[in-house]
């Protein structure tokens, strides 16, 4: 077991958890549902409502009611799991370009837009009382629901300065996890130092020594 699945289960509270949330902010999270290295977490409706609800992107009374309405609707559920992956691709492409430095591509873009669209729709913001103040909410329940909150986490982190500037891809080989870089002198070049920071370290210790060998 990888220490980054350790630090998930160590986590409270009691909901099983499936999903690496180890990105920072919930969009970079949903980009790395798909993974270089350990292929495909999203692989239907369930693991969608599942990831929304360990993101706290919806309620766990949300999720039920999520699970409970796609069974009866076949059609849309598919028509929303084209849509979940088609804003992954857009969010993983959007943030991955970020990281680069480079020009964010314009299809990209649009395609993050259609659903920050359909999602701005439901946004609301709330009185909770019991918390520190007003929330960011949403109206309504559809079986899209769990694409809202990342269309929105993603156009936080866009017009945000400060995370945009953090945004950075795993320099692991092969490895392309989003990550939003907390530490002190925005220097953190791994997902985690456990896995790609190791490997990294072991493979220049390698070529060092080979350099070595032939001097
Ligand atoms: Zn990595």
């Amino acid at each position: 077991m990888s220490t980054r699945e350790m630090t998930s289960l160590s986590r409270e509270p009691a909901t099983d958890f499936l999903f690496d949330l180890d990105g920072g902010r919930a969009c970079l999270d949903f980009a790395n549902t798909l993974s270089s290295t350990s292929g495909e977490h999203l692989h239907g409706y369930a693991d969608l409502v599942a990831f929304a609800e360990q993101s706290e992107l919806i309620t766990q009374a949300e999720a039920d009611w999520l699970h409970a309405a796609s069974a009866l609707n076949s059609a849309e559920v598919e028509a929303v799991m084209a849509r979940a992956y088609r804003l992954r691709s857009a969010v993983y492409a959007v943030f991955s370009a970020i990281a680069a430095d480079q020009p964010v591509a314009q299809a990209e873009l649009e395609a993050l837009n259609r659903e920050l669209g359909l999602a701005l729709q439901h946004a609301c913001v709330e009185w909770q009382p019991l918390g520190d103040g007003y929330h960011y909410g949403w109206n309504g329940r559809e079986l899209d629901m769990p694409l809202w909150g990342v269309a929105r986490s993603a156009a936080e982190v866009l017009v945000s300065h400060e995370d945009r500037l953090r945004v950075r891809e795993c320099g692991g080989d092969a490895c392309h996890w989003l990550f939003i870089d907390t530490s002190r002198n925005r220097s953190r070049q791994w997902c985690s130092m456990a896995s790609c920071g190791n490997r990294q370290k072991a493979k220049r210790h390698y070529q060092r020594s080979r350099l070595r060998m032939r001097t």
